[in-house]
């Protein structure tokens, strides 16, 4: 069991590229760091040096299972051995294919074209049946993952340049992808035509030039003194090569001719992204508040008048939207303040031994604890952000009224998950998602063991994120309207392969 089993759907992945900075790997690596979130099964960089012998570029990679200072433990991997301008990053949790080593990214190929290496975040819907194809005309498969068909896809390509190479295999593939690819001249930066993961632009200033940076978000601009440009829009792939860095310009192609209305991943602003950064042009933190607002508006806290209501957050991901919720002082509820309630630890390991004792409730003790003096005699508000099995919110209440307070309701800025999500989310399968067990809220309130339970309404929640011309969102996993058909049989892929 790993610490990373907590009942929350897991994001996937994180990707990075710099283009022409003398310290192309570090600032990769920080970038890196600062994405942890979005993947902690391994990590990996490629870095492109001109060898001047050989009078041409050449790559060098590392990569490994862990968080990313663990496998960057050596500072001599990025100073000496991961040299040149450019690099690519990746911080893996995988969606499809196995947590083998081989699939860890960046994915490096030398091909008719030149070396081009790519770092995927987000997930193929139709990876069976172009496997079979693409198997059949003859390409050998050395990973289990959807990002190795876009290598292939590329390699196959008539087309004589590597944009348009790229282009053709984007038009090809279906699904949700954030991808950088960093080739011997450019690099590249595309969101699929409905744009379901973030992905961002920016630069920075250098003695005597500029240096390009692209990630999924802004706060691995942050870390490196990066200047945010803009997202990278849905179905639009960008260059970024000598001439960007000479006028400023950034080269703009369109994926598919028609582009359709986005669907940005809700649950991004939701959950998965932090809300320091920026993702699809919007700030996050200001969309996670008004959650909070929306959710206290449509669920407020009703106590006799006198009684003492706090608003505690689950910590980390609970606490922008807890103060969201907490500021609301609404006709029908009491007027609330926001406290620290619980106190979570940051330094569990990835690897967990749990004494005889109940596991899961041990695993929440590990990560959790209350302050007892904030908790005791109140009537308690917890805000999370989404309930997924349900066994953690259950202890974690239990562990709640430990502290003795007088009532526990749980608030959650999200509807009710029913569905599994098949564009780069790890849900657990629709079987083990507890709102598909129980008639309404209310019923799973009492199976978690609170006094109250209410989700935000999908209306309220769709009214809480940008309104842009253009712009929707992808809701599948709670309403189960899924904007792109999904392979039959795609469930099977990471099995079958
Ligand atoms: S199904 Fe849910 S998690 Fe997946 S892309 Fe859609 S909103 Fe995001």
């Amino acid at each position: 069991m790993t610490t990373q089993d907590f009942d929350k759907p897991r994001s996937n992945c994180g990707v990075v590229g710099v283009f022409n900075h003398p310290e192309a790997s570090i600032l990769t690596y920080y970038a890196l760091h600062s994405l942890q979130h979005r993947g902690q099964e391994a990590a990996g960089i490629v870095s492109f040096y001109y060898d001047a012998q050989a009078q041409k570029k050449k790559y060098a990679i590392y990569k490994g299972e862990g968080l990313v200072l663990d496998v960057f433990s050596d500072p001599k991997i990025l100073t000496d051995a991961l040299k040149g301008d450019c690099a690519l990053g990746h911080n893996r949790y995988s969606t499809t294919g196995s947590t083998k080593r081989v699939n860890i990214q960046p994915f490096v190929m030398s091909y008719h074209s030149g070396i081009l290496a790519i770092s995927h975040n987000g997930n193929l819907t139709n990876t069976l049946s172009l496997r079979q194809k693409l198997s059949e005309a003859g390409s050998i498969f050395q990973t289990t993952t959807d990002t190795e068909i876009f290598l292939h896809l590329i390699a196959h390509s008539r087309k004589k340049n590597i944009v348009e190479q790229v282009l053709e295999a984007l038009r090809i593939v279906k699904g949700a992808y954030s991808l950088a690819i960093l080739t011997q001249e450019a690099l590249i930066a595309a969101r699929d035509p409905y744009g379901f993961r973030p992905l961002n632009v920016g630069r920075i200033k250098t003695q005597d030039s500029y240096a390009y940076i692209v990630a999924s978000e802004t706060c691995a601009f942050d870390i490196i003194n990066a200047e945010y440009i803009r997202s990278v829009n849905h179905n639009e792939l960008i260059v970024l090569d000598k001439e960007t860095i000479e006028t400023g310009e950034i080269k703009s192609y369109k994926i598919q001719d028609i582009t359709p209305e986005a669907r940005h991943c809700i649950f991004e602003y939701i959950y998965f992204s932090r809300p320091d950064s920026k993702i699809f042009n919007h700030n996050v933190d200001k969309v996670r508040r008004k959650l909070g607002k929306n959710l206290a508006e449509e669920s407020p806290t009703i106590a006799s008048q006198g009684e003492k209501v706090i608003v505690i957050s689950v910590p980390d991901s609970g606490n922008t939207a807890a103060l969201g919720y907490s500021r609301v002082n609404t006709e029908k509820g009491q007027p609330t303040a926001f406290e620290i309630g619980l106190i979570r630890s940051h330094y569990v390991g990835r690897t967990f031994i749990a004494p005889s004792q109940d596991k899961r409730e041990f695993k929440v003790k590990v990560k959790f604890n209350t302050v007892k003096g904030v908790l005791k005699d109140r009537i308690v508000v917890v805000v999370d952000d989404s309930i997924v099995r349900g066994t953690t919110s259950k202890s974690l209440i239990k562990l709640i009224r430990e502290a003795e307070p007088k009532e526990v309701h749980m608030r959650i800025t999200s509807p009710p998950i029913r569905f599994p999500c098949y564009y780069g989310m790890d849900f657990p399968s629709k079987e083990e998602l507890i709102a598909n067990y129980y008639e309404d809220e209310a019923e799973i309130g009492k199976a978690i063991g609170a006094d109250s339970l209410h989700y935000l309404s999908l209306k309220k929640l769709l009214e809480s994120v940008p309104q842009e011309e253009g712009i929707g969102y992808c809701t599948a996993c709670f309403s189960g309207e899924y904007p792109i058909p999904i392979d039959k049989n795609h469930n099977k892929f990471s099995i079958e392969l």
